[in-house]
């Protein structure tokens, strides 16, 4: 008698897992993406299942570099004065929840090239919609960085500790019992409200890859440089991302022909190359890491829902800036599952419809 008790408790409990599985949204693909909007999903209490086939080749080579600046033409970045706040508070929330620091502030400082750069520099520094990103130049008084005009200072920047990020988030949502699968997403079950994050792993993808995703290869490498003492970003062309003592992770490449996250040596040296042109001390390669960003021609995010299938969405292209675009994009979707509001055009993928049967 008191066995069948057991038996029925648990065989009920069982199906109310089914039937709270089956109601959840499931988010293909665990990497930046996937792991923002599941947070928001968290946030709002709303169920999700998460299957993701455990590659993560991005999360690993990414350096997550969070930049507000573009420094080629000394800009601001897209949609910086929205992002930025929003990442700031999302990001130290998840930092007070995980109760780690992945998400750190650090600035970035850019090696002034010469006199027309110093004073375009000082011009940002003076006006008042851009010294929020734009601080002073410093003098560099490090001998082991070759900056003779200066040093350009980044506010607001920082960097996230990706690969951790990601795997400490998966582990919390197992705990938290919203189910994490590790495998393989079938394309031919396509059942129940889904959301699409594979990152390069849409062109895969039978619904959505009519959409012009590109593979941008990109790689980095770990360096240990016992006399280079930054504890500062350092960029010029690259940069240089102090994450222990006397280690930094240096990058990053761009090449728009390798399509596998395969390291190679002419990254290295490139790599190499563009180090010895702002450093000057001995240094050791430790590691070396590849991945492909998911990007788009006109570099925006793609969001929205098929025009068929409607119980199917995408949430992809988040390019070369991903932990800067995600957190706040992943509100405005979450928003817009709930029917709250419709998306921004410039990210909604209808300015794709044309190639749907193409
Ligand atoms: C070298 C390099 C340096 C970078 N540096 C920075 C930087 O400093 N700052 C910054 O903001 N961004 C940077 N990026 C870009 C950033 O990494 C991307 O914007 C971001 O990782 C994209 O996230 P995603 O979730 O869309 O895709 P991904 O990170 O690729 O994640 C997709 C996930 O989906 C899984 N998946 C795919 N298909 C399936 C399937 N069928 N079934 C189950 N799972 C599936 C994959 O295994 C993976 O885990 C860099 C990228 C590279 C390569």
């Amino acid at each position: 008698m008191h066995k069948d008790i057991i038996w029925q408790l648990k065989y009920t409990y069982l199906c109310w897992e089914i039937i709270r599985i089956m109601k959840a949204y499931k988010i293909v693909g665990a990497g930046l993406a996937g792991i923002n909007l599941a947070w928001h999903f968290y946030f709002e209490k709303i169920k999700f299942v998460i299957v993701d086939n455990k590659e993560r080749s991005t999360a690993r080579a990414a350096a997550g570099l969070i930049n507000p600046v573009v420094f080629r033409r000394l800009n601001k970045s897209w949609m910086a004065d929205d992002l930025m706040p929003y990442l700031h508070s999302f990001y130290c929330k998840i930092n007070d929840v995980l109760g780690k620091e992945l998400y750190v502030n650090l600035p970035i400082k850019k090696v002034i090239t010469d006199i027309e750069n110093l004073n375009d520099w000082g011009a940002r520094n003076n006006d008042e919609a851009y010294q929020q990103f734009y601080n002073e130049v410093e003098e560099n008084y490090n001998s082991s960085v070759l900056a003779e005009y200066g040093l350009g200072v980044v506010n607001g920047s920082g960097y996230l500790k990706l690969e951790e990020y990601i795997n400490l988030s998966l582990e919390f949502f197992k705990a938290e019992s919203n189910t994490v699968v590790e495998e393989e997403f079938e394309y031919d079950k396509v059942e129940g409200e889904i959301i699409f994050t594979e990152g390069r792993g849409l062109l895969r993808n039978p619904y959505f890859k009519y959409l012009p995703l590109n593979q941008t290869h990109g790689e980095t490498l770990l360096i240990k440089a016992e006399n280079l003492n930054i504890d500062y970003v350092l960029n010029k062309n690259m940069f240089v991302l102090p994450v222990e003592k006397n280690i930094y992770r240096v990058g990053a490449t761009y090449n728009w022909e390798i399509k596998e996250p395969r390291t190679t040596e002419g990254a290295k040296a490139e790599l190499l190359e563009k180090l010895s042109q702002i450093v000057d001390c001995e240094l050791e390669v430790l590691d070396q890491w590849a991945g492909l960003r998911p990007t788009v021609k006109d570099r925006r995010p793609l969001l929205g829902t098929h025009k068929e299938h409607k119980n199917l969405h995408v949430f992809n292209g988040l390019g070369t800036k991903g932990v800067m675009i995600s957190p706040y994009f992943a509100n405005i979707f979450l928003q817009y599952l709930q029917g709250k509001r419709s998306l921004p055009q410039d990210v909604s993928i209808r300015r794709f419809d044309h190639l749907m049967n193409e």
